[in-house]
């Protein structure tokens, strides 16, 4: 029976989920739209089959074909990030985190990672995450002259407290990171380094963000943001650590892999090696920049005052706003951003003096420059008047129109 008649109040959700995001600008830096085939690959059969192990060296019988696909998954990880070793079973980007700190560290050692309110992810070493109730955690922060990473106090901090796990990578950061220097600071104090890409992975498989492959003994990230596959993480590392990393996501963290979504991620991985994906993350760039300009012209002050990415901060100080009240008002709107602490922000996470805005997903359905000042108007209009529910909803209406003539489930789904 379908799930129309079986089960009407999930899929009446799931049909007003597709709907909202057909008509909304989807402009949360994390998100994505991910391609039709990667859609129908994570929605197959192999979600059905238990396959405890690695390829050929499997707990269960029936794995022959699930074998090949995981080694292509593998294989293609390997050659799209020029890699010596990679894992792709990590269920998310925070089970990838977990398992290289289990692979390396001791409960109590030190890591040092980016400040969650500089920018840095939850598990690089926040208080309320795994990773900052395990480990002995230090934050470095960007700046306070140029909102950048500075890169002789990250190397001050790491001689003073001798990590033995240095995080490089963000969740909330808009600049180039020179990873090579991060090594150079991690070999001066004998630290491990991990690169966390899981926000600019796209970026670094198309060469549009320099690679941290060559660098950091690990490299973790995400397969659904930039890199546009289905939501999961993947583990990159050199020869020497394949083996600690392995035993360290299964069976150290995981059960049986997931292996509908590894498949899906082999086919992400495949498109990812493909010249349209390199225009693609080339005009996630361009895009971003030209929507970081178009604010600026409407004087909003940019954090760093810029972007390399695929994302920027805008802080609102001076419009006189929260970002609590911005994502809220943006949302009845129709335009999906979030809340974002600004670096030394005065505001709690919860209210913050910023949004965060990106433009991955915005790009996939094939929007460009033009398109970034229509939405630099219209977001610029609600913030204006975050009260007005007549602006909402003309502004709502306009980007419905918007989103019409960049079509993407109704290319799949009768709407
Ligand atoms: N690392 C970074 C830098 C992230 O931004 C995120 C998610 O936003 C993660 C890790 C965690 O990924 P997940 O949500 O899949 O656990």
């Amino acid at each position: 029976m379908k799930l129309a008649e079986k089960d009407s109040k999930v899929y009446n959700l799931i049909r007003q989920e597709i709907d909202r995001e057909e008509y909304s600008l989807i402009m949360i830096a994390s998100e994505n739209y991910v391609d039709e085939d990667v859609l129908d690959t994570q929605g197959c059969v192999l979600t059905n089959k238990y396959a405890e192990g690695y390829p050929s060296k499997r707990y269960y019988s029936g794995c022959r074909f699930l074998d090949e696909i995981e080694d292509i998954a593998i294989e293609r990880a390997k050659k799209l990030f020029n890699a010596e070793h990679a894992n792709v079973q990590p269920h998310s980007g925070s089970s990838a985190n977990m398992a290289v700190y289990f692979a390396v560290l001791n409960i109590g050692d030190t890591i040092l990672g980016m400040d969650i309110a500089h920018g840095g992810h939850l598990t690089h070493g926040s208080r309320v995450s795994f990773s900052g109730k395990f480990y002995r955690t230090v934050g470095y922060k960007v700046s306070e002259k140029d909102e950048m990473l500075d890169y002789d106090e990250i190397r001050s901090i790491a001689i003073k407290e001798r990590p033995k796990l240095i995080i490089t990578g963000a969740s909330a950061y808009s600049r180039i990171i020179d990873f090579k220097r991060f090594r150079e600071i991690a070999d001066e104090v004998g630290a491990y380094l991990m690169a966390d890409i899981a926000h600019i992975a796209g970026l670094v498989a198309a060469g549009y963000h320099p690679s941290p492959v060559e660098y950091a003994h690990f490299v973790t990230t995400t397969t659904h943001k930039t890199l546009r596959g289905p939501r999961g993480g993947l583990i990159l590392c050199k020869k020497e650590f394949a083996k600690a990393i392995d035993s360290a996501v299964f069976p150290g963290i995981q059960g049986g892999p997931l292996m509908h979504v590894i498949a899906a991620k082999a086919v992400a991985l495949n498109n990812a090696m493909s010249d349209e994906f390199k225009e693609y993350q080339k005009q996630i760039i361009l895009n971003a920049r030209h929507l970081c300009k178009s604010m600026m012209e409407r004087d909003y002050r940019i954090v760093s005052g810029g972007t390399d990415n695929h994302l920027f901060l805008v802080d609102l100080t001076n419009k006189g706003i929260t970002g609590k009240i911005a994502q809220e008002s943006l949302e009845n709107s129709g335009i999906m951003i979030n809340k974002n602490l600004i670096p030394f922000d005065t505001k709690s996470p919860m209210v913050t003096s910023g949004i965060r805005i990106g433009t991955p997903a915005i790009t996939t359905r094939g929007m460009k420059e033009k398109e970034m000042e229509i939405i630099c108007e219209l977001i610029d209009r609600v913030l204006k008047n975050p009260e007005d529910e007549r602006v909402q909803n003309q502004v709502r209406e306009e980007v419905r129109g918007l989103c019409s003539r960049f079509p993407f489930y109704s290319r799949i789904y009768n709407l």
